[in-house]
């Protein structure tokens, strides 16, 4: 018998037979004898349709009143899915956030989770009951609600399993596995068997929504065992670990693409000491945070920096350096938001030098131009236009599948 916890993402629970097919997948664990502790998510769009319906009554709205609506959705499908859980006649109880014991930062809208305190769970998994949990959802300081960040379900889960030292943690969506690339993109992609947390962390990240990257990120520092798979298919899914054995069999791990970026360039910048550091640390100061990075070099006593931010911080990154001009000269500043980053990932890619040239080589059959270039040990991102995302995720993954499947 073991602890097992069970995630089941908003697709999964968008209607009541979705929410009867899952209710047999954790009735049926926990009839081969073991506890269990479900987490679930808003069915379907409801957490996108909550924003937009307070958009409507209120475009500014505060973030602590958001995420008192926003816990709402998580709330519904857990109350659901307890009482298909009773219809089938099985001990069940569900519990929101806080009755669970999330306690959070005061972060409304993307708060991180500082402890979770698992008696109440422990108590009611003493009892042999089934524990479905609201996901996404927590309790800050001043007992106000707080949620993780769009995605944050997949943490919810994680910390649980970690709390209480699940045997296993799953994560059920809407695909069957952890892809080479979002098999919605494309189709030719294959399902990864076993991904380390280092190239999975770096996957989420860089715009793999399959796994909130905290999420990973927490199943890492605490040696969760994680596997990703489909509440359809009932196939093996894909085991997120330390180590895996196909690490030496291909340099790349996986493509991914993210849209919600900008670029700001500051154009004619004072080229004197000091200048990057005034530039970032102002930025970081007031919780923009700063990815890829490209400074020119100096001409005639000027030099140009840009970077890129998330979509939501562009004009506060604008309006910050716009109001510091009398400290930070500078002659303008240029912003896009038409841009997307596309990378790749594997741990392979160390000891591999030609994978970047590849990657370029691909881009430039496909006549996409590249605006910045970044790399790290495991990754190499380039930002592109982005009417060319999709296809540069197409034409990166035919180059690296199409000659390692021939290799393998
Ligand atoms: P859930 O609602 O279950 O949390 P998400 O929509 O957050 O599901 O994540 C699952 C989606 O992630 C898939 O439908 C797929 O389109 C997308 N995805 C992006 N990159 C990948 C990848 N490399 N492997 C698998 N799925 C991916
Ligand atoms: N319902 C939340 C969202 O849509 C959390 C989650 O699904 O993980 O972002
Ligand atoms: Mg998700």
């Amino acid at each position: 018998m073991a602890l097992i916890v069970q995630k089941f993402g908003g697709t999964s629970v968008a209607d009541a037979e979705r929410i009867r097919n899952v209710a047999r997948i954790i009735t049926d664990t926990y009839a081969k004898g073991n506890d269990v502790v479900a987490v679930l998510s808003a069915q379907g769009d409801t957490t996108d349709d909550l924003i937009d319906r307070a958009a409507e009554l209120n475009p500014n709205a505060s973030k602590r009143e958001l995420d008192m609506l926003l816990s709402t959705g998580e709330q519904i499908s857990c109350s659901l899915c307890a009482m298909a859980i009773e219809a089938m006649g099985f001990p069940v109880v569900s519990l929101t956030g806080w009755q669970a014991g999330f306690y959070t930062n005061s972060g409304y809208g993307n708060a991180r989770i500082k402890r979770v305190r698992g008696e109440r769970i422990r108590a009611e998994l003493d009892k042999r009951r089934i524990v479905i949990v609201t996901g996404f959802q927590g309790i800050n300081k001043y007992d106000d609600i707080t949620t993780l960040g769009r995605g944050g379900s997949d943490t919810s889960a994680v910390a649980i399993a970690a709390s209480l030292n699940a045997g296993l943690c799953q994560i059920f969506t809407d695909v069957d596995g952890v892809y080479t690339a979002d098999p919605r993109l494309v189709p030719t992609a294959h399902k990864l068997e076993e991904i380390t947390y280092d190239e999975m962390l770096e996957l989420a990240t860089l715009g793999a929504q399959v796994l909130h990257n905290r999420s990973v990120e927490m199943a890492k520092r605490y040696n969760v065992n994680l596997e990703v798979l489909s509440s359809f298919s009932g196939k093996p899914g894909t085991k997120v670990k330390e180590v895996v054995k196909t690490m030496e069999k291909s340099h790349v791990s996986g493509v991914a693409k993210d849209k919600n970026i900008a670029r700001l360039a500051l154009v004619g910048l004072e080229d004197t000491p000091g200048i990057a550091f005034q530039v970032f640390s102002l930025l970081a100061k007031n919780n923009v945070n700063v990815d890829i990075i490209l400074q020119s070099i100096g001409r005639s006593d000027t030099k140009d920096i840009s970077f890129t931010v998330a979509k939501g911080d562009m004009e506060l990154a604008r309006n910050l350096l716009e109001e510091s001009r009398d400290r930070i000269h500078f002659d303008r500043i240029d912003v896009s938001d038409n841009i997307a980053k596309v990378s790749i990932v594997g741990a392979g890619m160390i000891n591999n030098p030609g994978v970047a040239a590849e990657m370029f080589e691909a881009l430039f059959d496909a006549g996409i131009n590249i605006s910045m270039i970044s790399t790290s040990e495991i990754k190499v991102s380039v930002l592109v236009h982005i009417s060319d995302a999709d296809q540069a995720v197409r034409v990166i993954h035919d180059k690296f599948y199409d000659e390692f499947n021939g290799r393998q």
